[in-house]
């Protein structure tokens, strides 16, 4: 099962890889955990990628590539893989399908989940930490027992300037201007398929599966 997962932050696309890996039995290829791979054990494009990043540049198109073509290759990889976070771009995507094609392997599918901005909003923002204990709470999925309070130490609970609406809304704004071209390049080879991401996650896995073809 050879599967590229995407979804906006805040719409569960983590949680969701992690059952599919699970699932399948693929390997979950992230663009960062190859990065990191690479860098760690030395490789050529891992130094190069690393000259890049240690400036404070964006690493080239070609490099990221490069790991993904060498990560693609291995053996672990023949059964399928779910790929994460990578293509970013179309050229991306062109350089993953002549990856593809090279290797002798199709996508079964690109999975897209969606979720309706408000609800992302809600999700991205609704973090809370304690000031004197440092717990991790959230107004929805974790929310603490009295409004501001930690739970655990009776602390006042507080909202990172990383979750404010603002940063949010300009993530989600980034990613759709990003993904936008993606989505129109996946349609067009009838690989794309929307997910209904505000379902519970087991609903949410078992649409996942249906879509490539699976049943649960
Ligand atoms: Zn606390």
């Amino acid at each position: 099962m050879k599967i590229l997962l995407m979804g906006p932050p805040g719409a569960g696309k983590g949680t969701q890889a992690e059952k599919l890996v699970e699932r399948f039995g693929i390997p979950h290829i992230s663009t960062g955990d190859m990065f990191r791979a690479a860098i760690k054990n030395g490789t050529e494009l891992g130094v190069k990628a690393k000259s890049f990043m240690d400036a404070g540049q964006l690493v080239p198109d070609e490099v990221t590539i490069g790991i993904v073509r060498e990560r693609l290759s291995q053996d672990d990889c023949r059964a399928g893989f779910l790929l994460d976070g990578f293509p970013r771009t179309v050229p991306q995507a062109n350089a993953l399908n002549e990856t593809l094609d090279a290797l002798n392997m199709r996508l079964d599918g690109v999975i897209d989940i969606q979720v309706a901005r408000e609800k992302l909003i809600e999700r991205l923002t609704g973090r809370r930490i304690c000031r004197q204990c440092g717990a991790t709470l959230h107004v929805v999925f974790n929310p603490p027992q009295q409004e501001g309070v930690c739970d655990k130490c009776s602390g006042e609970l507080y909202q990172r300037s990383d979750d404010s609406r603002e940063t949010a809304e300009n993530r989600l704004d980034v990613y759709a201007a990003q993904t936008q071209p993606l989505i129109d390049y996946y349609q067009q080879q009838g690989l794309y398929q929307r997910i209904n991401g505000e379902q519970p996650m087991s609903v949410v896995l078992e649409d996942i599966c249906k879509a490539l073809g699976r049943t649960v």
